[in-house]
């Protein structure tokens, strides 16, 4: 678990300023890895009593995202999640519970086809889609 000075340092290297609610949204982050929506982790800091307001929690998740704190990500049910994960990578996502797992590998440089003429392309991901161990017990699959 990182120290409350060093959260703070990690804040204010990066020109925010380490208020309560920033620093329980780090530690929050420095504690799970995943894929979590902003509900998601609202009902977490709030069951482990370092609860933020909801409007508060949303604003700070929108200025991590800018300042390069954490990544959005797109749910398999089109909902917003956040990453703490920086370095590039992929996600595998079972379709059945909503689960998302890291992939860390390079997708080599391909040629892409023919629609991309005249696109300037600044980011490849690759979504993996099927179900989880969990579910496929569930499912007798
Ligand atoms: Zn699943
Ligand atoms: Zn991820």
């Amino acid at each position: 678990m990182m120290r409350r000075d060093d959260l703070t340092r990690y804040l204010e290297e990066r020109g925010l300023r380490a208020t309560t609610p920033r620093l329980r949204l780090l530690a929050f982050f420095a504690e799970h890895s995943g894929h979590f929506t902003p509900e998601e982790i609202f009902e977490r800091l709030r069951a482990s009593g370092e609860g933020v307001s909801i409007a508060t929690l949303y604003q700070n998740l929108r200025t991590f995202r800018e300042r390069g704190l954490l990544e959005e990500v797109t749910g398999p049910g089109g909902e917003l999640r956040y990453d703490a994960n920086l370095v590039p990578h992929h996600h595998l996502v079972c379709v059945s519970c909503g689960r998302m797992t890291d992939l860390e590998f390079e997708v080599p440089p391909l040629a892409l086809p023919a629609p991309s003429a005249g696109w300037s392309v600044f980011e490849r991901r690759l979504e993996v889609r099927g179900l989880c161990p969990d579910c496929r017990a569930r499912q007798g699959a």
